[in-house]
């Protein structure tokens, strides 16, 4: 396989399998696959080419991108090739005065980032990984992040794709027009697909000029109920917080604060604007509060983005789920994350985007520790089933992948879940584009 691939797209191109493309950030829970190869095109059209050779080969290929998914999705199950972006990296335009540009895949979600601020523009999803994941990864699992509340998550950005599709060809969905409604909406099926409809090559992306100011506020509570009363209070205020997270308690002491329920919300805007909306924010927050402070935003974002390994660090490791309930029903799933946990004997907490419902409920437990970590996967599938009792979904960010694949079964009823599947035979009808992963019904 190695030496074929390696006469197709070059030597450097294809590398034998090694462990860290066998794996994501689901290492902590034990996920761990088996490649035959690793390809790593250089060019859009390779990619296409490698596509081609797996299908005429009944080769299963996993597309692959950053590698920071928490669900298992780029893991190889049982052999094949892994394709990762991480050579696809061009900007193939970037028009500051149009608002938009096109990136390949591989670009990491940071690089974006800054791109984007240097021509005074904004893309505004922001997953925690930044700096290790990928555009196509981000895209693949339509990652949202704090300023989802405001901004929408990635596909809410995403104009066009240009993909590689089975059997082995690359075609392009969209493009920079803003409307578009010829055809089903088939960029719309790839963003949030996995990985298992086609492999993205390049993103077009519409941009909105950068704001020039983001003010958060962090508020603190006695309990869960006080807390998620504020939220709702930002809700009828009828404010627009870009961001509106939460923390709970033991999530906050994790991180060395032992400040009790947190909620951050942050406004964005001229310097004018922003400063206006935060004492608006303020006041709506304020009620039941014990403490409200005012603190930078960048130092504020880089605490938060450390709190994930704050929690790892009390044990040694955790799993981590990410349901999403209506917002109205985020205090009952918050206390039942605990309730559930100690159910099965274990520590838990829980932080998320509090605005979009979406908690990170986290079960504590050693890497090593197998008994522990077989209660967790019951607690995270009880974790699941109160999602669905809340009129929420199973994944809210990280996606079903190979951890929560036929979880859906849960969530949708007998012909749902057959079209879920019929999609997927339409664009690969022998199954051998991410095998195994977001499937409907558990095999
Ligand atoms: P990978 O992990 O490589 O792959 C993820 C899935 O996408 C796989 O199914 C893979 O097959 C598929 N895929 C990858 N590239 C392509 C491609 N080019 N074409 C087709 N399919 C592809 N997620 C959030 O949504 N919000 C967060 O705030 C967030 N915070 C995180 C914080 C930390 C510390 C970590 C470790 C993860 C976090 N995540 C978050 C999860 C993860 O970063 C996202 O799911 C991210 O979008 C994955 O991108 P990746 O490039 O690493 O993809």
């Amino acid at each position: 396989m190695i030496r074929e691939l390696r006469t197709l797209l070059g030597h450097d191109a294809v590398l034998e399998p090694s462990a860290a493309y066998e794996q994501d950030a689901t290492e902590g829970r034990g996920v761990r696959g088996r490649a035959d190869a690793v390809v790593l095109p250089g060019r859009a059209a390779d990619v296409a080419t490698a596509l081609a050779w797996c299908y005429e080969h009944d080769v299963p290929v996993v597309p692959r991108g950053g590698g920071t998914g928490y669900a298992g999705g780029a893991v190889p199950c049982d052999g094949g090739v892994v394709l990762g972006t991480e050579r696809l990296r061009a900007v193939r335009s970037l028009d500051p005065l149009l608002w938009r540009a096109t990136f390949e895949a591989g670009l990491p979600t940071g690089h974006v980032h800054r791109l984007a601020r240097e021509s005074g523009l904004y893309y505004p999803p922001d997953p925690g990984a930044a700096e290790a994941s990928h555009l196509g990864g981000n895209v693949a699992t339509n990652a949202g992040g704090p300023h989802a509340f405001l901004h929408g998550v990635t596909g809410h950005w995403v104009t066009g794709l240009e993909v590689a599709v089975a059997p082995g060809e690359l075609i392009h969905v969209g493009g920079h027009t803003r409307k578009d409604v010829g055809g089903y909406d088939l960029r719309s099926l790839f963003v949030g697909s996995e990985g298992t409809l086609g492999i993205v090559t390049a993103v077009d992306l519409r941009l909105i000029p950068a704001p020039e100011a983001a003010l958060p506020v962090v508020a603190s509570y006695p309990d869960v109920a006080a807390g998620c009363a504020a939220v709702e209070a930002v809700y009828g205020s009828g404010l627009r917080a870009a961001a509106l997270e939460y923390l709970d308690a033991a999530t906050m002491a994790a991180a060395g604060q032992d400040t009790g329920f947190t909620v951050i919300a942050e406004a964005q805007g001229t310097v004018e604007e922003a400063a206006r909306l935060r004492s608006a924010l303020a006041e709506a927050l304020a009620e039941g509060a014990s403490s409200l402070q005012e603190p930078a935003a960048d130092a504020l974002w880089r605490w938060r983005g450390g709190v994930s390994i704050a929690v790892t660090a009390l044990r040694g490791g955790k799993v981590s789920e990410d349901i999403a309930v209506p917002v109205d029903r985020l205090r009952e799933a918050i206390e039942r994350t605990v309730e559930i946990g100690a159910h099965h004997g274990l520590d838990a907490c829980s932080w998320g985007h509090a605005g979009d419902g979406n908690l990170h409920s986290t079960f504590l437990v050693a890497r090593d520790d197998l008994p522990g970590l077989e209660r967790a996967a019951a607690a995270a599938g009880d974790l699941h089933a109160l999602a669905v009792e809340l009129g929420g979904t199973v994944t809210g960010e990280h996606g079903l992948g190979l951890l929560r694949s036929g979880e859906l079964a849960r969530q949708w009823g007998g012909r749902a879940l057959d079209l879920h599947e019929a999609v997927k035979r339409a664009f690969d009808p022998k199954d051998l584009i991410n095998p195994g992963k977001k499937r409907a019904r558990a095999c």
